[in-house]
């Protein structure tokens, strides 16, 4: 008997019209547990390095978390893997809200999509029968209403439903796959759903998911939802309140947007702001969320209720959480009220609320510096809504300039030329950032910027404090219960963080130090994105209820394969390496892990090398950012190695690569 896993995945080929239901290894289980690990490695097996993301060979995978649709609380992800049209690399985003568990009790572990079909279809997933469907009466219609009239047209209401709008149908390369109550946003996944001509996947499940021994894991959720209690009664102190508690940032209950309006970037990140916040700007705020928010909402077997459904008159109802709740109103330099009014109509359309701000912002100042002219922008209002609802919609329907734009900041810049590379600042991997301008150099961060491949908005921040606390006491308070740490010496390192002085950053803490944090946090990220718990509940926030320490007994107890702390931690090192390994075949090297140039303000090119230096040696790397065959040998992915070798990325008498390659030259 298979636990915890269905021991199932559904292959769906679009070209053929066919459907097929197969039987998984366990052995690939045991190695790479679910999630992302599971797809990293059907990705290698299956697709070829010379795969273009928009080829029927470039595969997509809808794979739940392994833990998906057991009882343990807030494990609940998708993760949606491909090659990125954006990136040219690995692309996987993950989505919360319910349809992963519901995938999980239709009877599968994933879908993986290969193909294309001429005509634009959906997938209809009701347990054991799985049909492949006419879509082209919802050809055009937005992802939301997609889901809605599908529901309708199974006469199943509680099917859940992921679906692309308009966007994804026209490969806007930063088109998201919406749920109803999360989207997989980042590296234009929606855009390869829309080329495979698939515009939903509709999901109704009634079996159960068994769980080797029940009680003890029973116990073990007991044990998280006590400690989300604890945790709602014990904020954090020392640190904004955004910061000090569980779950994603709690942006539909707060108010207070002093912080995020002072200390990010408006317009096409690179303004600040620092008298923006006041009683009135507060007053104004706080009236446009009470008036627009309907109710709070959570994902799929979680307290947490981070999200909100949002009606703004005169439009449908949708869902918003975190900090898309400021990218629109920031980048447009307006107000909440225009904010939550085109979220919706962004929502609706399927676009990433990170980039598409950005890019929109990117072309209006690239006009405002001349580069892009009336002629180019023929019929666009003159005022700052006007201009972005105008540019919006010609971004997902890729008409006129907006079929440029529709390529997100680097590869327009490149098309358009006169400069304009130069407006495309805010990008890591080719891919838009968090608009966040810094004044000195945080060696956490960098390390986490440049080698980070989530591509999220935040890349892997998690459970180290993200700036030391002013006075001691207050850390010496702060590292009593912090049992979330996998050592003791990582509360010295906090200890000793001050925010002024010898011990204070960039040069602190020591680049030894900031390696194991750096590898530390990545370290759950994987973690989650391999078991599909949500980031909210353990690998973001400040002292989590899910870490190191409490895992292996979830997996162990879940699955009855034995785990302990240092086979989850293999097990995270290596779906790492082979994420890593995907985009070194697809030609990322060194040279492409930077920074946005004006991330900080003070920049320190010799340290910033010696950290480089030594985290790809922390991590088993070689000085171009390649796996070592040594490294790979003890990961168990000698087949990585071989294909290294072939392929000359490798050689056989050093580990140094033969030629320097980076994913900016490759063809697009
Ligand atoms: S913590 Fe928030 S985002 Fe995470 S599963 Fe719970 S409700 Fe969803």
């Amino acid at each position: 008997m298979r636990y915890a896993e269905t021991g199932f995945n559904l292959e769906i080929d679009l070209s053929r019209g066919s459907i097929e239901r197969v039987a998984t290894d366990p052995g690939v289980t045991e190695l790479h547990l679910g999630g992302l690990g599971t797809n990293a490695k059907i990705l290698w097996d299956r697709v070829s390095h010379e795969v273009e993301p928009f080829s029927p060979d470039n595969l997509l995978i809808f794979g739940t978390g392994l833990l998906c649709g057991t009882p343990a609380v807030g494990c609940n992800r998708t993760i949606l893997s491909t090659f990125s049209p954006q990136t040219l690399l690995m692309a996987y985003s993950m989505m919360g809200g319910f349809w992963a568990p519901e995938l999980k009790y239709a009877g599968y572990d994933k879908v993986i999509i290969r193909g294309k079909s001429p005509d634009l279809v959906y997938l209809w997933i009701n347990n054991d029968q799985v049909e492949i469907r006419d879509a082209a009466h919802l050809r055009g219609k937005g992802a939301m209403e997609t889901s809605e009239l599908i529901r309708q047209e199974l006469k199943e209401p509680k099917a859940q439903v992921s679906a692309i709008g308009l966007a994804g149908e026209n490969r806007v390369y930063f088109a998201s796959v919406e749920q109803g109550r999360s989207s997989a946003s980042r590296g234009g996944i929606g855009a390869v759903m829309g080329d495979k001509g698939l515009k939903a996947i509709a999901v109704r499940g009634t079996k159960d998911i068994n769980i080797a021994r029940p009680d003890e894991f029973m116990e073990l959720c007991n044990g998280v939802l006590k400690y989300i209690q604890f945790r709602e009664k014990n904020p954090i102190k020392g640190v904004p309140p955004i910061l000090a508690g569980l779950g994603s940032p709690q942006e539909m209950a707060i108010h207070d947007e002093e912080w995020h309006t002072t200390n990010f970037a408006w317009g096409n990140a690179r303004h600040r702001i620092k008298d923006y916040w006041t009683e009135e700007v507060e007053r104004k705020w706080t009236e446009s969320l009470e008036k627009v928010r309907e109710r709070f909402i959570s994902c799929y077997n979680c307290p947490m209720k981070c999200g909100a459904t949002l009606n703004v008159p005169g439009h449908p109802t949708y869902m918003m959480k975190c900090y898309s709740k400021l990218t629109y109103t920031m980048a447009s330099m307006t107000d909440l009220d225009f904010g939550f009014k085109i979220a919706q109509r962004a929502t609706e359309y399927g676009v990433d609320a990170f980039s598409t701000p950005q890019v929109m912002a990117f072309a209006l100042e690239l006009y405002e510096a001349g580069i892009l002219t009336d002629r180019d922008l023929s019929g666009m209002p003159s005022d700052n809504e006007g201009r972005f609802l105008w540019l919006l919609d010609r971004i997902v329907r890729r008409e006129g300039i907006g079929d440029v734009l529709a390529n997100g900041t680097h590869w327009a810049a490149k098309q358009i030329g006169k400069g304009a590379e130069a407006y495309a600042h805010n990008n890591i991997k080719k891919h838009e950032q968090l608009p966040l301008k810094l004044g000195m150099l945080n060696p956490i961060y960098f390390l986490m910027y440049c080698t980070g491949e989530k591509i999220n908005i935040t890349q892997i921040e998690g459970q180290f404090p993200q700036a030391p606390f002013p006075n001691r006491e207050d850390r010496e308070e702060f590292v009593k219960d912090w049992i979330q740490v996998p050592d003791e010496k990582f509360k010295q390192y906090f200890l000793d963080w001050d925010p002024r002085g010898e011990n204070s950053i960039p040069y602190y803490p020591t680049i030894e130090a900031t390696c194991e944090i750096v590898d530390w946090q990545e370290k759950m990220h994987y973690l989650d994105d391999t078991l599909g718990m949500c980031a909210g509940l353990s690998s973001f926030p400040l002292k989590p209820p899910y870490h190191i320490h409490n895992l292996p007994d979830f997996v162990s107890s879940a699955t009855g394969i034995e785990m302990d702390e240092a086979g989850l931690s293999q097990a995270a090192k290596r779906n790492r390496t082979l994420v890593r390994a995907l985009n070194i075949k697809r030609g990322m090297r060194r040279k492409d892990e930077k920074p946005p140039e004006d991330h900080w303000r003070k920049r320190f090119p010799e340290l910033e090398t010696k950290l480089l230096d030594e985290y790809y040696k922390f991590k088993g790397w070689n000085n171009q950012g390649i796996p070592t065959k040594e490294s790979l040998h003890e990961l168990s992915l000698d087949y990585v190695t071989e294909e290294f070798l072939q392929r000359g990325i490798l050689t056989d008498n050093e580990d140094a690569p033969s030629k320097e390659a980076s994913a900016e030259t490759e063809k697009k």
